[in-house]
């Protein structure tokens, strides 16, 4: 609930309001129980007891990288289903990485993530709880969020949209907006409904290929789509919000690292203010695909025609806790 639902929720049990704000409070600490909320009456942590219920997940299994300190979390949600959550560090501040669904249904060819493909969408108390639980497990203040994890964010705008209410409010884990970035595999229809909320965020567009043969191959979303549509919208939302987008460009050895198309990726940033983002890519046991030996010399023929490409860098690697490499289950349980 967001904090104007909650002070009416209380308000119909003959609550003062300010009662509401002091639940939500307690919520986005991470309390787990009505009987923890020790500045209410017992009549009202009774009625609450009897009328709701806290959503709180258990951590199922904890990594921690030897490499970089990253740390992996396979949670459990209450209906027994699993997502990870990874808390990656960084010289200005800790960023954590959450999951939107449990599973995906985008199929790309290169990512773990979709194996097995969607079981549901996650609630807005599911995401939120992916960030508050992590910070108190890990001890670790969080400062910047990225909804890169397990799934495909647009796929589920309306929680999307609910969790940002609630992760931005000042009286609770008050994340700003601008530390927040939203990757998406480049769902247009609702690229075009989000530009209309204006928000400050970034938003990341999967893109890895600039030709339609080998995005499709990649990306079963664009046999739908098509890469002219795709930029068409990206242009749309950087005239719309003012927000520039950031590119990512997973490099697979001989499938999307040439020359030409570094040279087409070029002619369709052309005049489009972004940067792209080049990601070596992660291996996935159950994938063909080998990373890319032309990572540096790629940037540097985008960089040449004026296009800013950065390497991004990888954390987590001896955990599998990668871009594409998270799971909604243990690998070894997926085996059975
Ligand atoms: N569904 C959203 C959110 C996932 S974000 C999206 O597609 O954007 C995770 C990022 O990692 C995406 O850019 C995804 O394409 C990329 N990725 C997936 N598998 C990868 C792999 N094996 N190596 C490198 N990047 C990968």
């Amino acid at each position: 609930m967001t904090l104007e639902e909650m002070t009416d929720y209380v308000k119909e049990m003959g609550e003062p309001a300010f009662r509401g704000k002091q639940v939500f409070r307690w919520l986005h600490r991470g309390a787990t129980s009505f009987g923890q909320m020790t500045d209410l009456s017992k009549t009202l942590r009774e009625t609450l007891e009897r009328t709701s219920f806290i959503t709180a997940p258990t951590v199922e299994r904890k990594q921690v990288s030897k490499l970089d300190g990253t740390i992996k979390y396979l949670w459990r949600l209450g209906d027994g289903n699993c997502v990870e959550t990874v808390l990656m560090r960084y010289r200005h501040g800790n960023t954590v990485c959450i999951s939107s669904q449990v599973g995906c249904r985008m199929g790309c060819a290169f990512c773990a993530s979709t194996i097995g493909g969607k079981v549901r969408d996650l609630t807005p108390a599911e995401m939120l709880d992916q960030v508050l639980f992590t910070q108190l497990d890990s001890g670790e203040e969080i400062s910047n969020i990225v909804l890169m994890g397990i799934g495909e964010p647009l796929d589920n705008f309306d929680t999307i949209l609910r969790f940002l209410t609630l992760v931005n409010s000042p009286e609770g884990m008050n994340i700003g907006m601008r530390h927040i970035s939203l990757s998406t595999c480049g769902l247009t229809e609702q690229i075009d409904r989000l530009a209309q909320y204006q928000l400050q965020l970034t938003l990341s567009v999967s893109l890895h290929a600039p030709d339609d043969e080998t995005r499709s191959r990649l990306m079963p979303v664009n046999r739908s789509v098509g890469v002219e549509k795709l930029f068409e919208t990206c242009r749309r939302y950087f005239e719309t919000t003012g927000r520039r987008i950031s590119y990512e460009y997973a490099m697979v050895d001989g499938v999307n690292d040439s020359d030409w198309q570094a040279d087409l990726l070029a002619k369709h940033l052309k005049g489009m203010p972004g940067h792209v983002n080049l990601i070596p890519l992660n291996e996935v046991a159950e994938s063909p695909f080998k990373p890319s030996r032309r990572v540096r010399e790629f940037q540097t023929r985008l960089e040449r025609q004026g296009v800013t490409a950065t390497v991004r860098r990888k954390l987590g690697g001896d955990i599998d806790a990668s871009c594409g490499q998270l799971r909604r289950k243990r690998m070894e349980e997926e085996k059975e």
